[in-house]
């Protein structure tokens, strides 16, 4: 699952941030085409010990937008994308590319008081 690969290089980096003290909150971004659900369990899973156990995830959905040339212009859903970089335009259906855009980013690791 390409999702749950992203989760765990985040909380790896959440943890080499967090460099052993116990960590309140994670703070994200992420792209509303990968399915918060997905995120949410796959980070209770993955830090279940170790100093983000009791970390509370915040995450601040973006979307990716896409502009094609039949003239859509909106935000993508996660089954519109196939591929880095790559998306079905949800208007005509063509093979389109845009601009690949990191679809998780660790903004903020906020250690307990
Ligand atoms: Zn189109």
């Amino acid at each position: 699952m390409h999702e749950f690969g992203m989760v765990a290089q985040l909380v790896d980096a959440a943890v080499a941030t967090a460099a052993g003290r116990p960590v309140a909150a994670v703070r994200i971004r992420y792209a509303t085409t990968l399915p918060e659900d997905v995120l949410r369990q796959g980070f209770e899973m993955l830090t279940g010990d170790g100093p983000l156990a009791s970390a509370v995830l915040e995450a601040e959905p973006f979307d990716v937008r896409l502009a094609c040339p039949c003239g859509f212009k909106g935000a993508l859903e996660h089954d519109d994308v196939i591929g880095p970089g790559q998306a079905v335009c949800p208007s005509c259906g063509e093979l389109r590319s845009f601009p690949p855009t990191p679809e998780l980013e660790l903004v903020e690791v906020r250690p307990s008081p």
